[in-house]
């Protein structure tokens, strides 16, 4: 049985006379007359960082002070790095001027980028995917990593990425073409885009600065073979996106120092990459926006991101298998003690422990503490269901306002589906519209095309009384028959 709640209502005090009107009343506590919450637009500018934020995105939520603070985009000014730069005029005009020119530069940004990009892409892009019948959805699979081959192609090869820089700069507009387009009706727009007045050179400095990090950056003159940046490169996005960074800006480096001087005697005194890339994708009041309108490179630099911070975890866990104390491990410490010498054998080589998200121990963990919580409480009284809704006000507003398709900014979608999900659990919870829970707890699933949903499940509610009038009054569904779960 399951209950679909595809709009939520949140705890507002009514602290207003008791004559006033039903109009005011709604917009005072945010209400409409269909009795959806509207949580508003971004207009609440960070303190720190000055990014433009949901006022249900600060911290401390039952405070409702004029200045709330943000978290999520600076972590209260830990990191503060320089500001982008507004992109030369013919790239911004790609991205805003609405033309032929404009749709069809944003529908083929991502091979425009290649066309210019000096890295390739390592990991498998799945293309099945985006099959003509939804949004656009950039999937990839496997290990991801940057590739860089040498300054000049093979005697017998055709130039590409890097090489296109360096190789017969005259022809190098017709090398672009040849290497990644394809005669069509858009074959002239493609050469007026590519004829405009794009950055044309580079210094890719050899740097040797990371002595502990094996793969680096390598520049061999002729070489057959593709060497792997590794992702602490500052030069690692700026090469793969240089439609994002057209000045060549850094990427994460390790080191980057935290905002302000340190007084609480904490122990990381630098920028975490899961920060650095926090910050980089938040819309800020003086900064280009130009990651953010990105379209489906956007989506790219996304999902690249996310396996940076990912792979550079596991190099962590990797790095640091003894502090981990992964000897002690249930199957290891068994073999073990049954005498067996091999343990290459037995289980995995590496341990990921419970604290990597995502993990196999992260999920046991996370269910067997759903398990305990069960078995001391009881079975569940509700099992509750809230899907992401692209066409929420919210959302709708923000797009509309930037001229934006709905996948071109899945993180305002995840933004706005938290918010939502923090407005229910706390209805539920505190405010006790169902009467008093002693647990709840809820886990956040994507289905495949990107959108957020939850599963949340409430246990031993104190008025079942108030249980059967509620079942009696709503209408069950099976929601998740549509759903893919
Ligand atoms: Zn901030």
């Amino acid at each position: 049985m399951y209950i679909n709640v595809t709009a939520t209502v949140t705890k507002q005090k009514n602290k207003q006379k008791p004559n006033i009107t039903k109009d005011a009343l709604f917009s005072a506590i945010g209400l409409t007359d269909t009795g959806y919450y509207d949580d508003g637009d971004p207009s609440y500018v960070c303190g720190y960082c000055q990014a433009y934020m949901w006022f249900g995105e600060r911290i401390s939520k039952r405070l409702v002070g004029v200045n709330p603070i943000f978290t999520m985009c600076c972590h209260k000014g830990k990191v503060n790095l320089p500001i982008l730069k507004a992109p030369p005029k013919t790239l911004l005009s790609l991205l805003y001027n609405k033309n032929e020119t404009r749709s069809h530069f944003r529908e083929l940004i991502r091979a425009y980028n290649m066309m210019f990009s000096f890295t390739s892409l390592g990991g498998q892009v799945n293309h099945a995917i985006n099959n003509g019948s939804g949004p656009y959805v950039f999937q990839l699979c496997g290990e991801n990593y940057h590739l860089i081959g040498g300054i000049l192609p093979a005697p017998d090869k055709n130039p590409a990425f890097l090489q296109l820089y360096i190789h017969d700069p005259v022809n190098e507009i017709a090398n672009r073409v040849a290497a990644y387009g394809k005669t069509g009706p858009t074959s002239q727009i493609r050469l007026d885009i590519l004829e405009t007045d794009f950055p044309t050179a580079a210094i890719i400095i050899i740097c040797g600065c990371m002595a502990f990090e094996k793969r680096d950056i390598v520049i061999e003159s002729t070489t057959g073979k593709l060497q792997r940046i590794s992702e602490l490169h500052p030069a690692y996005l700026p090469l793969q996106y240089p439609l994002i960074f057209p000045y060549g800006e850094d990427g994460f480096r390790l080191g980057i120092d935290i905002g302000f001087v340190d007084t609480a005697g904490r122990k990381r005194k630098t920028v975490t990459m899961r920060e650095f890339f926090a910050f980089r994708i938040q819309e800020r009041y003086g900064e280009s926006p130009i990651i953010l309108m990105s379209g489906r490179l956007f989506q790219q630099f996304l999902v690249d991101a996310y396996t940076m911070i990912e792979s550079n975890r596991l190099r962590y866990i990797f790095l640091n298998q003894k502090n981990l104390r992964a000897e002690y491990y249930d199957k290891i410490a068994a073999s073990a003690d049954r005498g067996e010498d091999d343990l290459s054998e037995q289980g995995k080589r590496i341990f990921i422990p419970s604290s990597f998200t995502g993990g196999k121990r992260y999920m046991m963990q996370h269910y067997l503490d759903a398990m305990a919580t069960c078995k001391y409480y009881g079975y569940p009284d509700f099992f509750i269901t809230i899907t992401c809704n692209p066409k929420w006000p919210e959302i709708t507003r923000y797009l509309q306002k930037h001229d934006l398709k709905t996948e071109d900014r899945p993180d305002i979608c995840c933004r706005v589906f938290k918010m939502k999900l923090d407005n229910l659990v706390e209805y539920l919870t505190k405010d006790k519209v169902l009467g008093r829970v002693n647990s709840a707890m809820y886990t956040i699933e994507f289905q495949k095309r990107g959108l957020p949903h939850a599963h949340m499940i409430m246990l031993e509610l104190r008025s079942k009384g108030m249980i059967q009038m509620i079942l009696s009054t709503m209408r069950y569904r099976s929601s998740l028959v549509a759903g893919m779960c």
